[in-house]
Order: C-alpha cells, then sequence, then structure tokens
C-alpha cells in the first residue's frame, strides 16, 4: 500500500514535536505521571478579552465563510498592529490570515517553489520548515551554526550558501528552538547580502515576537532595500496563547498574497470566522496587555537555567526569546545509563521519558542532533519536578 502514496508524501516524516507529545499522552494514558515539556504550547488560557470576543462573536451570527483571505476589518488591524509593533508599512491588499502560521507558511512555500529548487535554513530550525520544503520537493540547503554563536549565522556563511537556484530563505526570530534573538544589526549585515540577490525571498517567522526578553524583536522586513522581498509570519498561537484557535497571517508582496489567496480558496475556503473576530480584539490591544504571560515565562527561563546548572553534563546558553532551552548533552551521549548505551538524543530524549517520565523532543528534530529542546511553557512546580527527576536518573 505503503507505494501507492505520492514521492511527495513518502518524502517527509511525521511532525517529531507533535510525535513525542502524542508519546507522553500515551504513557500518561496509561497511568504514568509524565511531564511534558515537548511541545511549544502555553499553558495559560488565552486573555479574557480575547474570549469575551468570540462568546460576542458566536451570539453576534458569525457564522459563515469568511472571505478567502481573511475579513477586511481583521487586516486593517493586522496592518495597524505591524506598524505599532514592527514599523511595518503593510495595506490590507498585503494580509492573507491563514489557519495557524502552518497554513501561512505551507501556502507561501507551494506558491514559490519548484521542484529542486533551493531553500536556505539555518540550522536549528524549526522542525516543520525541512519537512514543508520536502513536501515541495525542493532542496534544503542547511547552514549549520552552533551555541559559541548562539545559533546565530552570519552573512558570510549565508552569501557561501546561496547558489543561482536559491529561491528562498527560511529562519525564525525569536528562534524555536534556540530561544535566539536576531539584533537589529545582525538583521541588518543579513538584509545586505539579500540586497545583491534580490531574487531570493526571505520567509522571517516572527511567532515568538512578544516572547523576547532582554532584546527587542527587529522585524527584517524592515530594511527598505529587501521590504519587497520579505514575507512576514505571525499569530496568536504563542503570544495569546490561542494554539487551538488556529489564526496565523502574513504581511508579504500583493503577488505573493494573491497566490496564498489562490491556493487557500481551493484548500480550506477560509479560517474560522469566530476565531477571526477574537483576533480583531486580541491584535487591536496593546501588547501590555499581555506582559503578564512573558513576565512569567522569563522568570520560567531563569528558573530552568538555573535548575539545569545543578545537572553535570548539560551545556546551555542564555536564551532571549521563545519559551524553550536548547542545551548540548553530547556528553550523555556513548554513555551507558540504566544498562544501556545511549547512542544519540533521539535515545537521550526516550531516556527520560522512560525512565524519568520527562517528555522533550531530540535536538535531531531541529538539525542538531547534540542537542535536546526542553519547552518551559508549563508551570514552575512542573518544571522544578521534572528537573529533579533528571537529576536523579542522571546521578
Ligand atoms: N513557526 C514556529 C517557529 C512555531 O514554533 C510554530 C508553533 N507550532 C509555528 C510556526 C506554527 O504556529 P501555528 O500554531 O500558528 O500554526
Ligand atoms: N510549534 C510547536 C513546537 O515546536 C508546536 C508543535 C508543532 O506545531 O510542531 O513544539
Amino acid at each position: 500500500m505503503k507505494n501507492r502514496l505520492s514521492h511527495r508524501l513518502q518524502n517527509i516524516s511525521y511532525s517529531q514535536t507533535i510525535a513525542m507529545s502524542a508519546k507522553a499522552r500515551e504513557f500518561i494514558n496509561k497511568g504514568y505521571d509524565v511531564i511534558n515539556l515537548s511541545l511549544g504550547e502555553p499553558d495559560f488560557p488565552p486573555p479574557n478579552f480575547v474570549l469575551y470576543a468570540a462568546k460576542k462573536a458566536i451570539d453576534e451570527g458569525h457564522h459563515h465563510y469568511t472571505p478567502v483571505s481573511g475579513y477586511f476589518e481583521l487586516k486593517k488591524v493586522i496592518c495597524q498592529k505591524f506598524y505599532r509593533d514592527n514599523r511595518l508599512k503593510y495595506t490590507p491588499s498585503q494580509i492573507v490570515i491563514s489557519t495557524g502560521a502552518k497554513q501561512a507558511i505551507i501556502n507561501v512555500l507551494l506558491s514559490l517553489l519548484n521542484k529542486d529548487d533551493e531553500v536556505i535554513i539555518p540550522a536549528p530550525y524549526w522542525v516543520s520548515y525541512l519537512q514543508m520544503v520536502k513536501f515541495c520537493e525542493s532542496c534544503p540547503v542547511i547552514i549549520p551554526t552552533g551555541m559559541k554563536n548562539n545559533f546565530k549565522i552570519h552573512p558570510e556563511q549565508l552569501e557561501k550558501a546561496i547558489t543561482s537556484k536559491t529561491k528562498l530563505f527560511i529562519f525564525s526570530t525569536p528562534c524555536n528552538p534556540t530561544g535566539s534573538v536576531y539584533s537589529y544589526d545582525e538583521l541588518k549585515s543579513l538584509a545586505e547580502v539579500f540586497k545583491k540577490h534580490p531574487e531570493i525571498m526571505i520567509i522571517s517567522d516572527e511567532i515568538y515576537e512578544h516572547i523576547c526578553y532582554s532584546k527587542k524583536h527587529t522585524s527584517i522586513a524592515i530594511f527598505p532595500d529587501i521590504y519587497h522581498q520579505v514575507i512576514t509570519i505571525n499569530g496568536l498561537s504563542k503570544a495569546f496563547s490561542m494554539t487551538g484557535w488556529r489564526i496565523g497571517y502574513i504581511g508579504a508582496p500583493e503577488w505573493i498574497v494573491q497566490s496564498c489567496d489562490k491556493i487557500q480558496g481551493q484548500m480550506t475556503s477560509c479560517a474560522n470566522s469566530i476565531a477571526q473576530i477574537a483576533a480583531i480584539s486580541a491584535l487591536s490591544a496593546h501588547p501590555n496587555k499581555i506582559e503578564y504571560m512573558i513576565k512569567k515565562f522569563e522568570r520560567r527561563r531563569n528558573l530552568v537555567l538555573d535548575l539545569i546548572k545543578e545537572i553535570d553534563g548539560f551545556q546551555c546558553n542564555q536564551p532571549n526569546g521563545a519559551f524553550y532551552i536548547f542545551p548540548k548533552v553530547s556528553s550523555f551521549l556513548g554513555k551507558k545509563l540504566y544498562g544501556k548505551i545511549i547512542q544519540n538524543s533521539d535515545e537521550f530524549s526516550e531516556f527520560l521519558l522512560e525512565k524519568a517520565q520527562v517528555a522533550t523532543v531530540s535536538g535531531s528534530a531541529f538539525g542538531d542532533n547534540e542537542c535536546l529542546r526542553i519547552s518551559y511553557a508549563s508551570s514552575e512546580n512542573k518544571i522544578v519536578e521534572a528537573f529533579t527527576r533528571i537529576k536523579k536518573v542522571l546521578n
């Protein structure tokens, strides 16, 4: 049966983040007390004013298809948000609202990519970029980074990776999984490279923009010379803790918007109508309305950094955004733990699930076999308990 599936499908694997979370759930259903630090999903409810707007939308009868690319009112609010938070000028004709940032990204990839086109992806990358590019039968070109550069690429590396086949560059800042945040100057130096290659498009995934601690988030589209090359991705899943509501959006050149609209019109018709009305309320609000969540994430970040220091063998830098730490675990690899040699980060992550009942995600999901992703979008109590367990099994 399997070989009857499309080549496109056979090319890709299941999402490792989602698979790990499903595995944790399986353990829980079997009666194990698992602490799930695998999925990148805030544990807060969405803000009350957003919930209220959604309930009102139901009462007011927003039950039908919306325009394919989203309600005009929401597009206007998104344009205001882009200007207020990012100093980016977009008009409603440059916006598409989709079923999560995930759909927003695949819409753009399907719009642009042909077989064998090259897509440059700095590693560690968010798990789905690689798989989506493969799904489009294009070629991922990975730029490796390392902890000593805070997992960020240099302009020279970018320049070297570009070939006549390069169509696209895709990255996230703040980054999932490393928590690294590119500064204004770092983005400027990358923008100078892209300026020399106006045929290359850039997907800038900024879904963690508000979850940013010491530095301020900068959008790469701010540099006028490359503004027309950039597709800015954002959504409500992370900042508003609305993962299940499935609202993502893009700000982009009109020709990209029209193409995403065409795809969406055939594939999904539109994003959920009630969630779009709720999004109007969420995005109209000043970001200080969600600061209480960001403060909590920052406290948790500091907590996990303190806790991990107490366990020998992990090597960790300080992430400045998102809600993950991405420690190096190579000192555990090749060692015998509980009678079994741990060969790679997949086995290390499985070991932690089986012996400590703590779910994490192997760095291999993100293109770095020496690391492990631990999400701290969980309560402080759970975080403390998870690290106590990890320490116990590793000692
Ligand atoms: N980009 C990144 C970097 C993410 O971490 C996520 C979270 N799953 C997404 C995109 C997709 O988000 P959404 O829930 O809006 O589809
Ligand atoms: N983005 C989240 C994560 O990285 C949610 C899972 C997913 O969409 O892959 O864990």
